[in-house]
């Protein structure tokens, strides 16, 4: 096969990529180097967040002179939309959106609704969540649900006032949190998952009380091991609590017991009550990898599209969206970035990896 390479710039990352000069006609399923299949796309829409969480943007990074993407360089919903509908024709089966804080965007619910009425090839629908810090989720819920959000997904590191503000950094409320969750689940966007970070010394105390809290509430609190995302959060690997503390702290609550995989490529390990009261997740992304079954791309709030959380470099859609690129170019840009993946940063993490320089969690989303 002839191939040309096609140099994709952006002023963030430069990436190169050999582009097939035929057209790959999509077969709704698309593999890497790894065997993996291309499910789960997540879509930054918007840099910017209301909150400064201490693991995520810590202040003193995250500040007045900090320089967040302007209007101009995000992606427009029609370029979105345009990107998603090409990347369902890949096998995407899932979009979550994120951000940053993804109901600070504009409008976010016309978005929605233009990301709903995409129609995969097999006439199933596009299961569309999204992720938030709950705190404009009161407001927006209906609006939300109404536009054609499936699910949302909260995260909630505290129950504890005064821990949950120390970690936010922004002064928000716990209050304000469960109000939004309370809302999302009464207009129907449940069973919402619930996403805990846990940093040792900060608010792994907080566990047991949150396990206490959902339990029996019918949504799924989900425990996830503090990452070393970016470069700016100053991770530890001994401020990271293993999931299998946390089970144990719970099982002194009440015993739990593992269950199946919902689906190939899910990032939890499932928990159960074994007296029935209710679900519950661990997120062990440092203490067991899982990037043998990991299906997800990410796409940046400028159009950079990342095949791993830990990435160092990115393609660049922008450029090509804004130049007049053809649908056929696009989509066998997506085949050629995807079949060419190999990462699986969570494995090798360690001497290979240390002084990498590495994208922030809030600029590509969790
Ligand atoms: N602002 C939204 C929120 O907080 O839900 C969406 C974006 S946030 C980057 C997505 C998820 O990543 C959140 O659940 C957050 O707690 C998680 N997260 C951020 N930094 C993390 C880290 N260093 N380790 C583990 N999870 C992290
Ligand atoms: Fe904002 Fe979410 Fe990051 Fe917290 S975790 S700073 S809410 S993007
Ligand atoms: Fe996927 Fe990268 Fe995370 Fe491994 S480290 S599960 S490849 S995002």
């Amino acid at each position: 096969m002839t191939q040309r390479v096609v140099p994709l710039s952006d002023y963030r990352n430069r990436s190169t990529v050999r582009v097939p000069d035929r057209h790959i006609e999509p077969r709704g399923i698309l593999n890497d180097r790894l065997q993996r299949s291309l499910r789960d796309l997540r879509i930054s829409v918007t840099d910017r967040c209301n909150f400064r969480c201490i693991y995520c943007m810590p202040r003193d990074v995250f500040d007045q002179d900090y320089a967040f993407a302007p209007q101009a360089a995000l992606l427009s919903f029609e370029e979105i939309t345009r990107l998603a509908r090409l990347f369902a024709a890949h096998g995407v089966r899932k979009i979550r959106l994120t951000g940053g804080e993804p109901l600070l965007r504009k409008n976010i619910e016309r978005l929605i609704a233009m990301l709903a009425a995409i129609q995969l090839p097999d006439g199933s629908p596009l299961d569309l969540t999204l992720t938030t810090n709950g705190s404009l989720l009161e407001r927006k819920a209906a609006a939300l649900k109404d536009a054609g959000l499936t699910r949302v997904t909260v995260s909630l590191d505290a129950l504890d006032d005064a821990v949950f503000r120390r970690m936010n950094d922004a002064d928000f409320s716990v209050a304000a949190v469960l109000a939004g969750l309370d809302e999302a689940s009464r207009v129907g966007l449940g069973p919402i998952k619930v996403n805990m970070v846990v940093k040792r010394g900060l608010n792994d105390q907080e566990i047991v009380p949150m396990a206490r809290h959902f339990r029996g509430s019918g949504h799924i609190l989900r425990f996830i091991e503090y990452m070393d995302v970016g470069n700016s959060n100053g991770w530890r690997l001994d401020e990271v609590v293993p999931s299998s503390e946390v089970v144990a702290r719970i099982n002194a609550l009440a015993p739990i017991v593992p269950i199946e995989h919902n689906y190939e490529g899910e990032v939890a390990q499932r928990w159960r009550y074994a007296d029935g009261s209710g679900e519950l997740g661990m997120i062990s992304s440092v203490t067991q990898a899982f990037c043998g079954s990991c299906t997800r791309a990410r796409l940046s709030t400028e159009g950079n599209l990342y095949t791993c959380l830990f990435a160092t470099a990115a393609t660049d859609f922008r450029a090509p969206l804004r130049s007049g690129a053809s649908d056929a170019l696009l989509s066998n840009l997506i085949a050629a970035v995807w079949s060419d993946r190999s990462d699986r940063y969570s494995e090798v993490r360690g001497a290979q990896t240390e002084g990498r320089a590495k994208v922030e969690m809030s600029y590509i989303g969790g």
